[in-house]
């Protein structure tokens, strides 16, 4: 079975920027879509925040082995409870790629915790993407390291949490340096940031960028069964005969609280 991957794309900056519309004329979201089903192992379809339930229903959801999250101009257009569904699937085992801006989306800072804050400058520089683990699945086929001609600066201090590893670290034109890959794990759920891919640069159609892309989704792939919720809204009887002690808050068959 093909690894299952929807790629989701704000799709805003491609209906309003010339720029963006000649960079990619099929939208971002197609691009990366294209780029993924190079690989015979993966299978794709897109999803946008204009489509019924930005396209995330419980149904394409469910099917769903990696999301890849694009947006920038609307995070606060995503409904709350679509986040609410796709941080469900993340902790079940879905795999979950964050791309570039969407170091602030609602998914994102939900996941993490934190303000996902970062410095920033658009001024088309060099950024030279450092290989920290060579050995690391989502690092296969690179060299030491690869260069983005024309980037945006992303820089630190990036006010996430400490990463379960730090793949990428990239260093700009300007001085600034930048965790630019970070895994993480929550719940049962692998996820990817992914700092390069301003719109206005052609980052996507980058054969290294587009090599991380494919193996960080084989890398995310779920692997074993749904870590599914556990609550049960009874308390749970014991394994082994016990004499209960003490006073108790809740009467004997209510309902637990949530
Ligand atoms: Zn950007």
């Amino acid at each position: 079975m093909p690894i299952q991957v929807t790629v989701w794309g704000e799709n805003v900056h491609e209906q309003t920027s010339a720029v963006v519309q000649e960079v990619y004329p099929k939208g971002m979201h197609t691009c990366i879509a294209d780029t993924l089903q190079e690989d015979p192992e993966i299978t794709t379809r897109t999803a946008t925040l204009q489509e019924f339930e930005h396209g995330l229903t419980e149904e394409v959801l469910a099917s769903t082995d990696v999301l890849t999250w694009w947006g920038h101009a609307a995070h606060g257009q995503v409904e709350d409870a679509i986040v609410d569904r796709v941080q469900a699937r993340v902790l079940e085992g879905m795999g979950l790629l964050v791309l570039h801006s969407g170091h602030y989306s609602k998914i994102f800072r939900r996941l993490l915790g934190t303000t996902c804050s970062l410095t920033w400058r658009e001024a088309g520089e060099l950024e030279r993407v450092w290989v920290c683990n060579p050995g690391h699945p989502i690092a296969q086929g690179l060299g030491r390291y690869f260069e983005v001609p024309q980037s945006e600066m992303y820089g630190e201090p990036f006010q996430v949490p400490p990463p379960e590893e730090m793949v990428f670290s990239s260093w700009f034109q300007g001085g600034e340096t930048f965790r630019s890959g970070l895994t993480y794990k929550r719940g049962n759920g692998k996820i990817f940031y992914f700092s390069p891919g301003h719109e206005t640069y052609p980052i996507y159609h980058q054969p290294e960028i587009q090599l991380v892309l494919r193996n960080a989704v084989k890398w995310a792939c779920p692997e074993g069964g749904k870590w599914e919720d556990g609550y049960t809204r009874k308390a749970t009887p014991p394994v082994e005969a016990i004499t209960e002690r003490g006073p108790k808050l809740h009467a004997p068959g209510t309902e637990g609280l949530r």
